[in-house]
């Protein structure tokens, strides 16, 4: 390969990469001083400036005079070349265009503007001499945010106020003004400071994992442990031997929720707290992170998906917390893998990845098995506590009046519970009042006008609400489709619902639902995390989001209410997904020194998934599984791609899926099938008609250059959208 330059000169023809939708660089001339491969550039566009990263020379094939010069260099540090190489290979395994990508490697605002002092806001010593309604709200912002600080115009938008408000509070002193150097460097961790002292199986992991990170070459190591076995613990000394060799980490996790308890954690072991990065974080505290990074200044990144696509100058180490978690797909924009992602960028940069989690996902227990990843399990918990015990209720053998869920034999043990003054967790995974609202006259069930799917029942807001698009309505008093007066009927329970049934049956225990659209904010739904955990709540009724490595330590008994729920429809991962969540959720059970059991409500305990969760056999059930899927020739032992055209015109995305599906001759070659078109198992969203295509091809196959040929044959009209879903996670 030929050296390429790296340096060009001023009025030099470099080829530039920008974040418009363009399918290729193009062509500037160097600006004064010249600039670096790498180099965040900002170029004129038509009458607009936008953002580029300079990519390597020009092409050269445009009339040289009309070419226009780089406007300027950003003052951030240059991508560097691995990054740049991730990028590149990222795009070609996901099927994104490079100007996508390197949108996801750019989301920071500002990022170009000089260092300078800015005034920052944060919370201050005296209370105000009169609180008004909006004085309130600006408190209560600052309070929730933490330590974090705001600008002016964050601050008062956030709160809803107006800067004036502000301005007052600074008067009183009930918020600090302070001028502040722009990205700060983040607080020095220390390694050196002592960790929690680890156990026999903990100290051998530990090790383990220091050594693969001293090896300074790329590794993924699979770290296996139930619920309380202490892998946060095992996997911060990896983090630890990564600071101690200048290298910087990067830990995901799988919720914002859980960032919290999580930096108290690295707090108490480093001295510091480390970087954040996601969604809650203000626009300030996001540019200061994604500069530090690029610089140095941040030795260790928490956050989510999106922070694998931070400018790192050394990366040493990714931690993937609960690897198997499905909110490592990104579903929508650029459909990516975190985990997969991770693997990848890890292998550029010589770094290590650990995959931790209690109930891994298929795909690395595979790759664990045949030796691709190494594998470390941990097998003691912490304190006395182990598992809990796990067991059905048949529901054929038990009596219950309609519209009740809740079974004698589950009543009891509840029962029992609250006389013992220990914590029970109700779990059903459905949010809101009742999945389905009929109508008792005509049988008419409320739908989404926008979408295929049915309109849910949330009683708390007072609405009907479609969880595929969000549009929500008023509840009717009428029928929509015959009129009749009063005849519109709940049908199902959802967590409002139960907890409705939940007050009847135990009038004087305090109760609590844990549902994500009951909170405003992350922060909110950890503090009444923290509320229950520490006994506020006699019974808890949750979603999935309680499986999620919350920690409630009172918690002795967990009652799945609906344990077929997941094992109905034709998902690839049903019984995956069934499997890990009912372990995750049982695992809530029992974590202090009390011992804890599940009982789980099915109507089939004799189902394969169900004996597996019952009888407490991993490996079998993986094995299985595992088998199901080789014989079926599916991930991770095929290749499956989805395709989704959508389009406000069924038959255009019809006519466009056939016309794909008669025209397979680049798949073909490489032995891949189409099957389809055919709706999507949810035809309309938004308004828009969807129709799903599925190639599925070996595994070796070179599965996205046929795809990317294959779609190129046919043109697209201009309504319609075409996504391609490399492995995707879910169909729908
Ligand atoms: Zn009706
Ligand atoms: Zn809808």
């Amino acid at each position: 390969m030929s050296e390429l330059p790296s340096h060009f000169e001023e009025g030099a023809l470099v080829g530039v990469l920008t974040t418009q939708p363009l399918d290729r660089l193009l062509d500037y001339k160097a600006p004064e001083g010249g600039c670096f491969v790498g180099a965040f550039v900002e170029v004129p566009l038509g009458p607009r400036k936008v953002l580029g990263v300079v990519w390597g020379p020009g092409r050269g094939d445009f009339d040289i005079s009309k070419i226009r010069s780089v406007i300027r260099v950003l003052d951030a540090a240059p991508m560097l070349d691995e990054m740049r190489q991730f990028l590149g290979r990222a795009a070609d395994y996901t099927l994104t265009p490079m100007p996508a990508m390197l949108r996801l490697a750019t989301r920071s605002p500002g990022l170009g503007d000089p260092p300078s002092m800015r005034k920052v806001y944060r919370l201050g010593q005296s209370e105000p001499d009169r609180m008004t309604d909006a004085r309130r709200r600006v408190l209560e912002v600052l309070k929730e945010y933490g330590g974090l600080s705001f600008t002016l115009g964050e601050l008062a938008e956030t709160a809803g106020v107006t800067s004036s408000v502000v301005k007052g509070l600074v008067k009183q002193g009930a918020v600090s003004e302070e001028e502040s150097p722009r990205d700060l460097p983040y607080p020095l961790l220390d390694p050196e400071l002592p960790g929690k002292e680890l156990t026999g199986d903990q100290a051998a992991g530990a090790e383990a994992l220091a050594a693969a990170i001293r090896s300074g070459a790329y590794g993924t190591t699979l770290l296996k442990g139930v619920t309380g076995s202490g892998k946060t613990e095992v996997y911060l000394e990896a983090v630890a031997e990564c600071l101690r060799r200048g290298r910087q980490a990067l830990v995901l996790l799988p919720e914002i929720a859980l960032t919290a308890e999580f930096l108290k954690r690295v707090e108490a072991r480093f001295g510091a707290m480390p970087t954040e990065w996601h969604s809650g974080v203000t626009m300030t505290e996001r540019r200061r992170a994604w500069k530090m990074v690029g610089e140095g200044g941040a030795q260790l990144v928490v956050g989510a998906r999106s922070a694998l696509f931070l400018p790192f100058r050394d990366l040493g180490l990714i931690v993937i917390d609960e690897e198997h978690d499905t909110s490592y797909k990104q579903e929508d924009g650029v459909l990516y893998n975190a985990r997969d992602m991770a693997v990848l960028r890890a292998s550029i940069a010589s770094a290590q990845v650990i995959l931790a989690s209690a109930t891994p996902s298929l795909e690395s227990w595979v790759n664990a098995e045949s030796g691709k990843y190494t594998r470390l399990e941990l097998k003691s918990r912490f304190g006395a506590s182990e598992l809990p015990d796990m067991s059905a209720i048949d529901m054929r053998d038990e009596e219950l009046p309609s519209s009740r869920w809740v079974s004698p034999s589950l009543q009891a043990a509840v029962r029992e519970r609250l006389e013992a003054g220990e914590q029970s967790l109700l779990f059903l995974n459905r949010r809101g009042y009742a999945p389905v609202t009929i109508c008792r006259a005509c049988g008419h069930q409320i739908a989404c006008d926008h979408c295929d799917a049915r309109m849910v029942e949330h009683r708390f807001l007072k609405r009907l609400v479609c969880h595929q698009c969000g549009e929500t309505k008023p509840m009717p008093t009428v029928c929509p489709s015959c009129e009749a007066e009063d005849k519109l009927a709940p049908v199902g329970p959802g967590v409002e619902r139960l907890h409705e049934e939940a007050a009847e049956l135990f009038p004087d225990a305090r109760i609590a639902v844990l549902s994500s659209d009951l909170f405003g904010s992350a922060r909110a739904l950890k503090a009444k995390v923290e509320e229950i955990a520490s006994g506020a709540a006699d019974i808890v009724i949750g979603t999935q989001l309680v499986a999620k490595g919350h920690n409630f330590p009172l918690l002795t008994l967990v009652g799945v209410i609906d344990a077929d729920l997941g094992l109905q429809g034709s998902d690839l991962r049903a019984a995956e997904r069934t499997f890990q969540l009912m372990r995750q959720v049982a695992g809530r059970a029992g974590r202090a020194e009390r011992a804890g059991i599940a009982l789980l409500q099915t109507f089939q305990p004799e189902h394969p998934v169900i004996r597996a969760i019952l009888s407490g056999d991993e490996e079998g059930f993986w094995r299985a599984e595992a088998a199901e899927r080789k014989a079926a020739g599916v991930p991770p032992y095929g290749r499956m791609a989805g395709i989704v055209l959508s389009s406000p015109d069924a038959q255009e995305a019809f006519d466009v899926g056939g016309a794909l599906s008669r025209a397979d001759g680049p798949l073909r070659r490489i032995g891949a099938q189409v099957y389809g078109p055919a709706p999507a198992p949810i035809a309309r969203i938004r308004g828009r008609h969807r129709v799903r295509l599925l190639v599925k091809a070996e595994k070796t196959a070179p599965l996205q250059a046929a795809l990317a040929q294959w779609v190129a044959q046919i043109r697209l009209p201009n309504n319609l959208r075409l996504s391609i879903d490399i492995d995707p996670q879910s169909f729908y």
